[in-house]
């Protein structure tokens, strides 16, 4: 049994960015120690070796038992961004001749697979996909791939719905639930997916560890090849201390789930009643059907995100302005134009993200911070 001790390290700073990434939780820490001081390479004859490769095998069994898998179910990577590579264009590669459809409001690790005229999913104002509008539009060997909750606007997809039409026309089904996992409750058989990809440090992990889901029976050729580690999908080393550590989190995640979510939703409450309260001139991007509790994205009209994130970022206050992976780009966020946004409300819309130790006092914080931002800049219309 791991234990695990949750608290905020963050000395002075109000961290409101867990969509970006969270903080290492103690008892990943603890678990990525010993593997760093159990150093073999797990593939090696010795004992110490042997020791350590079952710590990996019981980490994918950890791992599959909080998502409804089994465990040569799990392949371990670097990453959300490398699963997803490694999946879509493992399929595009296993069946050419067919045709990989996904939603307008995918990350770019998805999105940017997509070939130019392939058919996209739209999505309503709130986010959502319409599943009927796969139906008649698939063949054989198709792949979908619709992200369980969005990073941006939270937006929890219809995911049983469209496993149940992708599977009745022979298609397969990829789900980036990288923003769900140790969020919500996520299961792979219940869900029907064939793929699943997933990154460790959004759910008290390092960064630079994931993991994939493959439904059995799937084979698919590897975009690296070398040594065959993870059968041969995903050559390479394993990263046994980061492994070790994400199973440790997902764990922890996955029995205080319930707990977790109870303390956030108290805290989404709380925002919402403030900033009903502050006479801010303000519009959620989103509802609060269909949502991840711990995700608000905010449009403040006539104020530049950018310029509200830098004054709350010199308060202390870290929060984002889109998803952390957009923000070199100056583009506006891909998702809130499809949401029905223009490039200026996309332009003044922040994105604020909680976690179990969000508390009343950081949020008075912001809403506060967020006041004295507005009386400087004073009345802009
Ligand atoms: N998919 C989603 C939904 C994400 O939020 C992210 C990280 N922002 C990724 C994929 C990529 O994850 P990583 O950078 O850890 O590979």
């Amino acid at each position: 049994m791991i234990a695990c001790v949750e608290e905020n390290t963050m000395d002075n700073i109000i961290y409101l960015d867990y969509a970006a990434t969270t903080p290492v939780l103690q008892c990943a820490r603890d678990e990525a120690n010993r593997y760093m001081t159990m150093f073999y390479n797990p593939s090696a004859a010795y004992s110490g070796a042997k020791v350590v490769r079952n710590a990996i095998e019981e980490a994918r069994a950890t791992i599959a038992e909080c998502i409804g898998a089994d465990p040569e179910e799990i392949y371990f990577t670097s990453g959300a961004t490398e699963g997803n590579n490694i999946i879509i264009q493992g399929v595009q590669r296993l069946s050419p001749f067919t045709d990989f459809i996904t939603s307008e409001i995918e990350h770019h690790a998805v999105l940017n697979l997509r070939q130019d005229n392939e058919y996209i999913l739209r999505v309503d104002s709130n986010g959502l996909v319409d599943p009927h509008d796969l139906v008649g539009a698939l063949a054989e060997g198709d792949l979908v791939s619709v992200m369980m909750v969005n990073n941006e606007i939270g937006t929890i997809q219809p995911i049983k719905e469209i496993s149940k039409i992708t599977s009745k026309a022979n298609a397969f089904f990829h789900s980036d639930i990288t923003q769900a996992v140790g969020h919500i409750p996520v299961n792979c058989h219940e869900l029907g997916f064939d793929f699943a990809t997933a990154s460790g440090h959004k759910f008290g992990a390092p960064k630079g560890v994931g993991f994939m889901y493959i439904r059995k029976g799937i084979k698919l050729p590897p975009l690296v090849y070398g040594g065959g580690q993870e059968l041969g999908l995903r050559s390479g080393t394993e990263n046994t201390s980061g492994i070790m550590a994400m199973a440790a989190a997902l764990k922890w995640a996955t029995n205080n789930m319930t707990q977790n979510l109870k303390r956030m939703e108290k805290i989404q409450r709380f925002f919402i009643s403030e900033l009903e309260k502050s006479g801010f001139n303000y519009s959620f991007n989103h509802t609060f059907t269909n949502h991840y509790v711990g995700n608000f994205n905010i449009c403040f009209t006539g104020y530049r995100a950018e310029e509200i994130v830098e004054f709350l970022s010199s308060n202390n206050i870290y929060v984002s302005s889109g998803s952390a992976c957009n923000t070199d780009s100056g583009e506006p966020s891909h998702v809130l134009l499809a949401i029905g946004l223009t490039k200026e409300q996309a332009e003044s819309s922040i994105r604020v993200s909680i976690s179990n130790i969000t508390t009343e006092k950081d949020i008075a914080m912001l809403i506060h911070t967020l006041a004295v931002y507005f009386a400087l800049r004073g009345d802009v219309t």
